[in-house]
């Protein structure tokens, strides 16, 4: 398999309207940057400086990972976005930030280290809560203001420095929708690499207030009964659409 990134994009090539990674041929002579990393069954794997250079190549295309990610097959999911966030390690911690040295690929660990202060540099990863509200047989759905008109989720949101998860949830809940709930408990997790989270899923019970809306983040939200779901996550494949579906299946 043959992976180039750039950023949040990745090259497919396209036939007959059919999107599929790149075989070796179609990329071999793109100019792209190499992983230092390398990647279990990854041939060719790295990242472009320059989307121009795809414009020679007719069959080929960035597209969006959430797109590709809809379009490839289930087995190949996890390890592209795996090389993903490989490559946004890489390119996002090019200098240590604690002392600015240029860093490099400790080929013991894998993982990149500074030479000046001798400090492996770890991915960052962010944790985030996500979490199915419940009252009575009623799930909590929500519109984000970014979201596309036909899309609804439930809330979700980054962890702050000091928080355990539990508190993530209440004070998230809180602050977008004005509700206090009650009975937080774990439902399963999932890692999502925009940009690069791990997202940890919670099931809650609604415990008191009324709805009431930060308009700078979201749109909408209300409790909804499995019949009068108004939208859907963009994706199946997040844990957003597993735990709504697992609402409807126990209601
Ligand atoms: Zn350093």
């Amino acid at each position: 398999m043959n992976l180039i990134f750039k950023d949040q994009h990745i090259v497919m090539s396209r036939q007959d309207e059919l999107l599929a990674l790149p075989s070796g041929e179609q990329v071999a002579d793109l100019e792209y940057t190499p992983s230092l990393i390398a990647e279990p069954g990854v041939t060719i794997f790295g990242f472009l400086h320059d989307t121009e250079a795809l414009l020679a190549y007719p069959n080929l295309e960035l597209v969006n990972l959430r797109h590709a990610l809809n379009v490839l097959p289930d087995t190949l999911v996890s390890q592209v976005i795996r090389a993903q966030q490989l490559i946004h390690y890489q390119i996002t911690n090019r200098y240590c930030g604690r002392c600015g040295e240029k860093t490099v690929l400790n080929p013991a660990t894998n993982r990149l280290s500074c030479p000046g202060c001798r400090g492996d540099v770890y991915p960052q990863i962010a944790p985030a809560m996500i979490v199915a509200v419940t009252k009575g047989d009623k799930l909590l759905m929500a519109q984000a203001n970014h979201f596309a008109p036909t899309m609804w989720s439930i809330l979700a949101g980054f962890c702050e420095i000091g928080e355990n998860l539990e508190e993530t949830v209440e004070r998230e809940v809180f602050e977008e929708v004005g509700i206090k709930v009650k009975n937080i408990r774990y439902w399963g997790s999932q890692y999502w690499p925009f940009p690069n989270s791990l997202m940890v899923g919670f099931t809650a019970e609604y415990a008191e207030g009324e709805i009431k809306l930060d308009h700078s983040e979201m749109r909408a939200a209300g409790f909804y009964a499995k019949d009068e779901i108004p939208g859907r996550p963009s994706t199946s494949l997040s844990i957003a659409s597993r735990m709504i579906d697992d609402f409807i299946a126990k209601n």
